[in-house]
């Protein structure tokens, strides 16, 4: 199969949808891969890298589309992208058509086959291709929730693992998914003090299981989050109600609850943020403050540590890469019903349930 992949063209994407070494997998299956010039340069892949693995270089992204039956990217396609995209091709890449009109009018007019990364799924009712980047949001959001904390950045001067002599900082993280669960792990790591709450029992079941006494874990209500902000340093907000916004965990009013330069971290921003007082940041300008309390709330938190995040990603897409290479999108989608949940546009109609109600189409 000839297999493209084009070099991201969204606003600070560095990430890149295959490295030299998904590149060796796949010539050694017998594909032709094509890769377009400069793609991983941002996260340190070459093209030299790619040529070395047996990929051949291609300037032109007309050119590059032109010919691809399967095409790997990462980011949505930009409208000069999905212009170019034809009957009869495969995309594979993040999508979130729900909220974006102009890209699904645009899939539709293509007559590509669209399947979205975030809704592949797994066995264990997870969703395996976005866990890689809440793996990275919830290790990068202590790496971010440190930095606040310092004072030049606003925070109120506390190191979270402290001294001996000077206890360590309170670390409270709302919500034991995967971004909550690598949050915790980090924040362990450093040697703070970890509360992690969560609604379902059997989620914090697991983490006591797992973690035993190096973290305190509580059943999250709104009692039990204003109790303990008295004594918080940080909070690292990493809800999730699938398809849902975020609930507002902490509001306004309970910011004075808060120490001085106490620092919220809401990981779960891009689904319009956990805590009241959240609005979306950039890398460029990543915190706000609030009532004495500084808010670190950007929405692609992986993207500045995009060559981490580039090989945490391939890793995850790779064997279906391979997959839809090797038996081709139909029988590939066939054999795998996970894969198959990740089908979201074909042949001019939206086939995903979720995304046809969004924009008020049959599916
Ligand atoms: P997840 O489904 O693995 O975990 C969410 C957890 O929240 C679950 O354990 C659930 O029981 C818990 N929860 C739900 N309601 C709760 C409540 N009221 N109180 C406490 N816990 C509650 O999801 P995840 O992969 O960890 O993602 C968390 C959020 O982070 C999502 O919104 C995701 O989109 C976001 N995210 C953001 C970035 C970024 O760059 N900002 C990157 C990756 C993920």
């Amino acid at each position: 199969m000839d297999i493209a992949v084009p070099r991201e063209i969204k606003n600070n994407e560095y990430r890149v949808g295959m490295t030299p070494a998904g590149v060796r997998e796949l010539i050694r299956a017998g594909h032709r891969v094509r890769v377009q010039t400069g793609a991983g340069e941002g996260v340190g892949f070459g093209d030299d890298h790619y040529a070395a693995a047996g990929a051949e270089l291609v300037a032109d992204a007309a050119a590059l589309f032109a010919g691809a039956e399967l095409i790997v990217k990462v980011k949505e396609p930009q409208p000069e992208e999905y212009r170019r995209l034809k009957p009869g091709q495969v995309l594979f890449t993040y999508l979130h058509l729900a909220p974006d009109e102009a890209q699904t009018k645009g899939l539709l007019a293509s007559g590509c086959t669209a399947i979205a990364y975030e809704t592949v799924t797994d066995a264990h009712g997870g969703l395996p291709l976005l866990a890689p980047m809440s793996e990275v949001a919830g290790r990068m959001a202590v790496q971010a929730g440190a930095h606040c904390l310092e004072k030049a950045q606003g925070g109120r001067g506390v190191l979270l693992g402290g001294v001996p002599g000077v206890p360590p900082a309170r670390v409270l993280v709302l919500g034991g998914g995967v971004v909550g669960i690598n949050a915790a792990r980090m924040a362990m790591g450093l040697g703070a003090d970890v509360t992690i709450f969560d609604k379902s029992l059997p989620r914090l079941t697991q983490l006591d299981a797992l973690y035993g006494p190096a973290i305190k874990t509580q059943y999250s209500t709104a009692d039990a989050i204003e109790a303990e902000l008295e004594r918080a340093d940080l909070v690292i907000g990493a809800v999730l109600i699938p398809g849902a916004s975020a609930p507002k965990l902490i509001t306004r009013d309970m910011l004075n609850k808060l120490p001085k330069g106490a620092v919220l971290v809401d990981v779960a921003i891009d689904q319009g943020g956990c805590f009241e007082t959240s609005t979306p940041t950039t890398h460029q300008q990543p915190t706000f403050e609030v009532e004495g309390v500084v808010h670190y709330c950007v929405a692609n938190m992986p993207g500045a540590v995009a060559r981490t995040a580039t090989l945490a990603l391939t890793n995850a897409t790779l064997p279906f890469v391979l997959d839809l290479a090797n038996k081709g999108w139909r029988r590939a989608l066939n054999e795998d019903v996970h894969l198959a949940r990740g089908l979201n546009v074909h042949a001019g109609k939206v086939v995903y349930r979720a995304v046809a109600e969004a924009h008020g189409l049959a599916h």
